[in-house]
């Protein structure tokens, strides 16, 4: 079984269009069970978010929706408990660099998170672009936050992967996903450091290869028990999916 956190659709900005049909073309082909989906193409965030709780209307076992939240819009809470209340989304995606605020000096993002917090859904975030989306930005507001759930997207990319695991070492809030991170020593470090309890599988597809995603795994030297958490059990720990059954 593998769940994929962090999977994306909607229109990239070099102009490619993916569909939730392709994506679940993506996830059979690769053998993913559920993906983690958010739509970053758009501007407004209702209609952004519409598109995702359509995609799960249509695949709801295959489809996980995250609401994409710019703090810094006036209807950025009222749209928190939209997503979360409303379309039953299971977590919140931010982007720092793409919706261009720094999260350490965001004053709006404090009163979005306190809002996110009841529903005990994991956030998403960006990390690894300088200068706004920096794994220390980040790891100021969770520390802030500490009953909340950060997944940190790409453990700080090229730059800054070393200085993301540090921040989540000091901070057991943070979790940290795997797209995008292609230098072993940071994958290996996050395995001693945070072990396999804290790291999750992403892809973030469409922009990265799912396949190179996967295989990359395989340099490292994980017991069944270390993959079956990274690949699948931190995810469905993270979306609450066992407590839909209580
Ligand atoms: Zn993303």
């Amino acid at each position: 079984m593998i769940y994929d956190f962090h999977v994306h659709f909607g229109t990239t900005s070099q102009g490619k269009k993916f569909t939730v049909d392709d994506l679940i073309s993506a996830m059979d082909y690769f053998g993913i069970e559920k993906a983690g989906l958010s739509v970053l193409a758009g501007v407004d965030m209702r209609e952004q978010n519409d598109t995702v709780a359509e995609a799960v209307a249509k695949y709801p076992d295959r489809i996980v929706g995250y609401g994409y939240i710019n703090p810094r819009d006036p209807k950025a809470v009222e749209e928190v408990h939209r997503c979360l209340k409303d379309l039953n989304m299971k977590g919140i995606k931010f982007h720092s660099w793409k919706h261009g605020y720094y999260p350490d000096n965001c004053p709006q993002l404090d009163e979005v998170i306190k809002a996110i917090e009841p529903y005990k859904v994991p956030i998403l975030t960006h990390t690894g672009t300088a200068t706004l989306s920096l794994p220390q930005q980040w790891a100021t507001v969770a520390e802030k936050h500490p009953d909340v759930t950060f997944v940190f997207a790409h453990i700080g990319y090229y730059d800054f992967g070393y200085g993301c695991i540090e921040c989540a070492k000091r901070l057991p809030n943070i979790y940290v996903e795997t797209s995008g991170q292609h230098e072993l020593p940071v994958l290996e470090k996050a395995l001693q450091d945070l072990g396999p309890e804290r790291i999750i599988f992403g892809s973030d597809w469409p922009y990265k290869y799912i396949g190179s995603e996967m295989e990359k795994f395989k340099a490292l030297t994980l017991t069944d028990e270390m993959r079956k958490a990274i690949f699948y059990q931190n995810a469905k720990k993270l979306w609450r999916l066992g407590d839909e059954l209580v």
